[in-house]
């Protein structure tokens, strides 16, 4: 096709899909509370924790193209941590005569996921749900926006797809937006529900939607503006200005508060051994002055040694460091040593070079980078 014929065509194409009033993606979110907004945008994004996405195929249903895979992409540049997609094991259910899961069933599948905890999410993709005329809801607890305080410590975030409303109200605009594309906006819509923008109260009216058309997370139930906004912008998958503002606001808040002497941490928040870790060696190792705290460090240490059952080299070194860091310089060569006897090859120049330094009774200090 020449340059010309395929203008013409996509002019033809657009003004079809106005028309008809096709061309959209009618995402409506599940009823929200008003008085549930303003929450807390996701914290482990805000932390810089490891965050990971498990999908479930139920049915052999899946999210066409690398859909889900770009949809991850698309959230990744807000958060601080890392974001893993962890292929969860696809489940075979029997649906019944009307084809669709039920909320028992979707439980079930929720139960057996490999992930869970307040960092995970896992996404169910169904052919149909029986408990939802949307095509993706995200949500926390029970319901939508669910206080996440009031959930214990293994509930994951959870999005639930449904492959057949999605068709019914997802038409495409050829050349345009396939259904692909369509599977991408909506899996970056739902993860971004997930981080928790936008959470100011202003946008209570659009339940929890974000109120400029040119965002992810503005909610596209209107067919013509929908189809409007891809004709002119293409697809939006990012947030818009203020929504990624409210993201940052709340990571360097949240990075304040985690090295504030005063707050007190909550082990139980931290139960993975990965996450106390790390953030023991930032206590042990910084070497910002007003960062280091040594006690903080040798409690939150020992806590992953203890999970790990004294036999992860990498928790014991910094256990060592920690220890070093509040003047117990004894224990820090202990711990040292056993590090060293556990450590494969790689490690032990590391771990050879800090003993050197506890032995002649000085901390390790993390280099700025
Ligand atoms: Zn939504
Ligand atoms: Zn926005």
């Amino acid at each position: 096709m020449t340059l010309r014929s395929t203008l013409i065509t996509c002019l033809l194409v657009s003004i079809c899909a106005l028309l008809l009033g096709t061309g959209c993606l009618a995402l409506r979110p599940a009823p929200a509370d008003p008085n549930a907004m303003n929450q807390p945008v996701f914290e482990p994004l805000a932390r810089g924790d490891f965050v990971t996405i498990e999908a479930i195929s139920v049915n052999g249903q899946t999210a066409p193209g690398k859909s889900l895979e770009s949809a991850i992409d698309n959230v990744r540049e807000y958060f601080a941590g890392e974001l893993r997609l962890a292929e969860g094991k696809p489940v075979e259910v029997d649906l019944g005569d009307d084809g669709a899961l039920s909320m028992k069933q979707f439980e079930s599948i929720l139960a057996g996921a490999k992930n869970s905890g307040p960092f995970s999410i896992v996404v169910v993709i169904a052919p149909d749900l029986e408990f939802s005329d949307y095509p993706a809801v995200y949500s926390f607890g029970l319901s939508s926006n669910t206080a996440r305080e009031k959930l214990g410590d293994t509930t994951p975030h959870r999005i639930s797809v449904n492959a057949r409303e999605f068709d019914r109200r997802v038409p495409t605009i050829p050349l345009f937006f396939s259904a692909r594309d369509g599977w991408e906006h909506m899996i970056t819509h739902e993860l971004c529900h997930a981080l928790g923008v936008p959470s100011d109260k202003s946008h209570a009216w659009m339940n929890g939607h974000c109120t400029r058309p040119g965002c992810v997370i503005y909610n596209r139930s209107d067919k013509r503006s929908w189809a409007w906004d891809v004709l002119h912008l293409g697809p939006p998958n990012k947030l818009c200005n203020e929504c990624e503002r409210e993201i940052r606001a709340v990571q360097s808040a949240a990075k304040e508060q985690l090295l504030d002497h005063e707050q007190s941490y909550d082990l139980a928040r931290w139960a993975k051994p990965i996450y106390l870790n790390g953030l023991s060696w930032i206590l042990a190792t910084s070497s910002n002055d007003k960062i280091r705290n040594g006690e903080r460090a040798v409690e939150l240490a020992t806590r992953a040694c203890e999970l790990t059952e004294w036999e992860n080299d990498g928790f014991l070194d910094t256990l060592a460091s920690a220890y070093a860091e509040a003047g117990d310089f004894d224990s820090a060569i202990e711990y040292q040593t056993k590090a060293l006897k556990l450590a494969e090859e790689k490690n032990t120049e590391e771990y050879r070079k800090r003993l050197k330094l506890f032995r002649g009774r000085k901390p390790y200090r993390e280099f700025k980078r």
